[in-house]
């Protein structure tokens, strides 16, 4: 058995609908998370935004064009009579539901249970089209057996015993099909794996279950060794090991989720990226093989802010990193890069949130300086210490190049760079020409 997940431009129209049905009724038993359709998790949060300022009619007018989207996609999706009505049944209930919370008191509470509608329709949508064309599969609901704990961290020893059962209990289908990114939190109340959260959805159904292979497919054949909006000629990687991946995925590789590396390389279950535009193509595969003496990707990061904090009392003196980081912990808020140095350390956040409060604090222990748009480069492969000569290759490949911020070593994976995003195109490139 496979987990195939597609993602809401793989599941953007009717037609695409049709197209991914003819990929997973492939003679083999396959699970299919899907997506919403793309744009409907968006202008479900604008609904949802409307809401949270009591705007009614603001809302309403999203509500009613998505609606009218939905009726012609399922027009063009179902021939019979019988679908065709179904469908639209299908459209009016979801939609009278999210009116349904249109209320006075709008809270997180409702907009979870707002944001879970888009999975639901995608869903139940393209398992309607299958029945139609005659194909033996079941619907599932991922309320079933997804669920978050009070840390919001999926909850694996519930979702390995919910998810087991829930399948044995259908068992004989060919094709299961299940919502990504919906889920239930420690409450048993509708909430989400964060936005993209799909993949992460499909990599813990996988593991939980311990499929033989998780798909990710999308609209690009695997991973590229660049970032094609701002490089020509990229090409895909072949192999990838877990660690590069979730490198690539954190520092800026679209294609995959970062969180959902974890699940499958836990449970040791490869993970293919697949393209729905050219199914034959290889694409990338993900597992715990290392290629060996090879810088396989750059990928880059942005949006990032560098602070810096000097201090003279930092000589010498223990505690002072744990001083610094505990500030940030309070704020719940992640630190990507660390450079440190006798009189001071230099660190990166993504999340501007706290900005303000983290310097104040932080002037406690010294003065504190802030660069803002720069962008984290992240060079992964075969990294170790003993090949010789990779990390000046690197570094030369920057010549002429402003770099704020280097980290090497912590991890055998990877190098990051951190440069102003005005020089993000010209250090992609020239890592690009240098390198591969
Ligand atoms: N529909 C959700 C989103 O747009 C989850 C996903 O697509 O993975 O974020
Ligand atoms: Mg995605």
């Amino acid at each position: 058995m496979k987990v195939l997940k597609f993602g809401g431009t793989s599941v953007g129209s009717a037609s695409r609908i049709k197209e991914v049905a003819h990929l997973v009724c492939n003679g083999e038993k396959n699970i299919v998370v899907l997506s919403a359709m793309s744009g409907t998790t968006n202008n479900l949060v604008e609904i949802a935004n409307h809401l949270y300022k009591n705007d009614r009619d603001g809302a309403n007018s999203v509500i009613n064009a998505l609606e009218q989207k939905y009726f012609k996609e399922i027009d063009a999706l179902y021939s019979t009579n019988e679908y065709k009505e179904k469908g639209k049944e299908l459209i009016e209930y979801h939609f009278n539901h999210i009116r349904s919370y249109t209320v006075d008191m709008f809270t997180a509470f409702e907009e979870k249970a707002i944001l879970a509608q888009g999975e639901l329709i995608s869903t139940a949508m393209f398992q309607y089209h299958l029945a139609e064309t005659g194909k033996n599969s079941v619907l599932l609901n991922a309320l079933d057996f997804m669920r978050i704990d009070k840390q919001n961290e999926p909850d694996m020893p519930y979702i390995k015993e919910n998810c087991g059962s829930v399948f044995k209990q259908n068992s004989g289908y060919d094709i299961y099909v299940v919502q990504g990114y919906i889920c239930r939190n420690a409450f048993g109340e509708i909430d989400n794996l964060q936005r993209g959260g799909s993949d992460y959805t499909a990599s813990l159904i996988g593991a939980a279950l311990g499929v033989d292979e998780i798909q990710i497919w999308t609209d690009i054949d695997g991973m590229h060794n660049n970032d094609p909006r701002f490089v020509e000629n990229t090409r895909s990687i072949a192999k990838l090991s877990f660690d590069e991946a979730a490198e690539l995925a954190y520092f800026g590789a679209k294609i995959l989720h970062p969180t959902s590396v974890l699940p499958a390389k836990l449970a040791n279950i490869p993970v293919r990226l697949l393209n729905t535009m050219k199914p034959d193509a290889v694409g990338t595969l993900i597992s715990h093989f290392q290629e060996k003496h090879r810088i396989e990707a750059v990928a880059a990061k942005d949006n990032i802010t560098a602070i810096k904090i000097k201090s003279g009392r930092m000589l010498l003196a223990h505690g002072f990193l744990r001083k610094v980081f505990e500030i940030f912990e309070s704020y719940k808020t992640p630190i990507d890069m660390v450079t440190t140095s006798e009189v001071g350390v230099s660190v990166t956040i993504d999340d501007n949130r706290h900005l303000s409060d983290i310097v104040e604090d932080l002037k406690k222990f010294g003065t504190v300086e802030i660069d803002a748009n720069q962008v984290i480069i992240c060079v992964v492969g075969d990294l170790v210490a003993e090949n010789v000569g990779y990390a000046s290759k690197i570094l030369n490949s920057l010549k002429g190049i402003p770099v704020r911020m280097i980290s090497y070593g912590g991890s055998n994976h990877n190098v990051s760079l951190l440069v102003n995003e005005k020089y993000k195109k010209e250090a992609l490139n020239s890592l690009s020409k240098h390198l591969f």
